[in-house]
């Protein structure tokens, strides 16, 4: 079979792989804890429901504009006055098909094939291949001090005559650190004098701990939103775990939403009007469950890192936000895939190898599942990697033998 140059250059989603791997565990009756998700457990907030049911009783579900429902732009619009102090316009917001299918577009709508997307390592394991997709190249940019905070310097050291954007992702996937508010004006004040787009991926946004609280790229802009290259891209999935829903949506300039739009509208064509229902009526709605899963992961976190902690060996950094830990496991194993299928084999505990996210020799935990889950989850680990641990570990009436180290 001949398949295009692009899409053997694609790798599949490893976290999505690894959803379906815990699936096909469960199913077989493995007790597997799956510390790899990318989802908060709770239910979709009751107004997104309501919205939901009652535009499917209608029987009416057609076709959205391309750009997103008026309704849907309505509410997003009133989010950005909250979260961001802009007036934005409707024809400044495209809604997508998650914020994944929102960068997708934006990407799609700014790239030519060869130029170059600057973005901090580690990062979300889609952006290399989303920015393949466009036969463009990525380039992520570790700190050069080891820590999980980039400088600036980290950023221009990339930056050449190809660079056409930067995205930023804070509070980041999976590192959970949150860059400093220094950071991100240094960020959008080299990028409008350069003239580069700046993607702010600002998905988990929400969710800080620590009283840590939001601040935005619009806070240090000194352009108009129309004068603006600036991309802000947020969603539904997180903060309001609807993850399933499928609706995020970006903010930016009139001219590149319309191109965004337009390629959207070849695409996929708008989202679904029953899903931008369901969206619009989270945003609108009574908050109090953002708040509440911001503080059981606030919670989770703590427990986490406490477990972390009493696991000799294990380096952590504290996560500021999100609901993932990156934890440092190269005094165990420096290969992140091995040590990965490892756990799954020998005790069913699902992490995704850091290798995935740029850096090797880690290990991302989410912290989005129960306390039990946690707790016995890292527990199972260090049975299986501590070399003075008991020979026998009992899960349920199950009994496992150690016949490693
Ligand atoms: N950005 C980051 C950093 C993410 O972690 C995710 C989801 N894992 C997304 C974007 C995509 O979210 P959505 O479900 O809205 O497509």
């Amino acid at each position: 079979m001949s398949l295009s140059l692009i899409a053997k250059s694609i790798k599949a989603s490893p976290t999505l792989a690894l959803n379906e791997k815990a699936a096909i565990l469960r199913e077989k009756g493995d007790p597997v804890i799956h510390l790899g998700g990318g989802e908060p457990k709770s239910r979709a907030p009751m107004d997104a429901i309501l919205a939901a049911v009652n535009s499917l009783n209608t029987g009416e579900i057609r076709y959205a504009p391309a750009d997103g429902t008026p309704e849907l732009k309505k509410a997003i619009i009133r989010y950005t006055e909250e979260f961001y102090h802009r007036k934005v316009n409707p024809e400044n917001i495209i809604a997508s098909g998650g914020a994944k299918q929102a960068i997708m577009v934006a990407l799609q709508a700014i790239l030519n094939p060869q130029e170059e997307v600057i973005f901090p390592s580690p990062y979300w394991v889609s952006y290399p291949d989303m920015i393949k997709l466009c036969g463009a190249i990525p380039v992520p940019a570790l700190p050069e001090d080891g820590s999980f905070y980039p400088r600036l310097k980290d950023i221009t050291d990339r930056v050449g005559s190809y660079t056409k954007a930067i995205i930023i992702n804070s509070p980041n996937n999976p590192t959970g650190a949150y860059y400093s508010a220094d950071f991100i004006a240094e960020v959008v004040d080299f990028c409008e004098k350069k003239g580069i787009y700046l993607i702010m991926d600002d998905i988990y946004h929400r969710l800080l701990f620590d009283g840590k609280k939001t601040y935005s790229a619009y806070d240090f802009t000194k352009e108009s939103v129309e004068n603006s290259k600036l991309v802000i891209v947020n969603g539904v999935s997180k903060q309001y775990a609807m993850t399933g829903f499928r609706i995020g949506w970006a903010v930016a300039n009139k001219k590149l939403i319309e191109a965004m739009a337009n390629i959207q509208g070849h695409q996929t064509s708008g989202p679904s009007v029953l899903l931008q229902k369901a969206a619009a009526g989270a945003i609108n709605g009574i908050q109090s469950s953002v708040e509440s899963l911001r503080l059981t992961l606030e919670n989770n976190r703590n427990v986490l890192v406490d477990y972390l902690r009493s696991f000799s060996g294990v380096k952590v950094t504290v996560p500021d936000g999100t609901f993932y830990l990156f934890a440092d496991f190269s005094a165990y194993e420096k290969d992140s895939q091995k040590l990965s299928k490892f756990l799954i084999d020998k005790v069913m505990v699902l992490t995704v190898p850091g290798k995935e996210f740029g850096l090797d020799g880690h290990l991302r935990i989410s912290y989005c599942g129960t306390i039990k889950d946690i707790t016995e989850g890292i527990e199972r680990m260090k049975w299986a990697l501590d070399p003075n641990s008991p020979n026998e570990l009992y899960i349920g009436d199950r009994k496992l033998v150690r016949d490693w180290l």
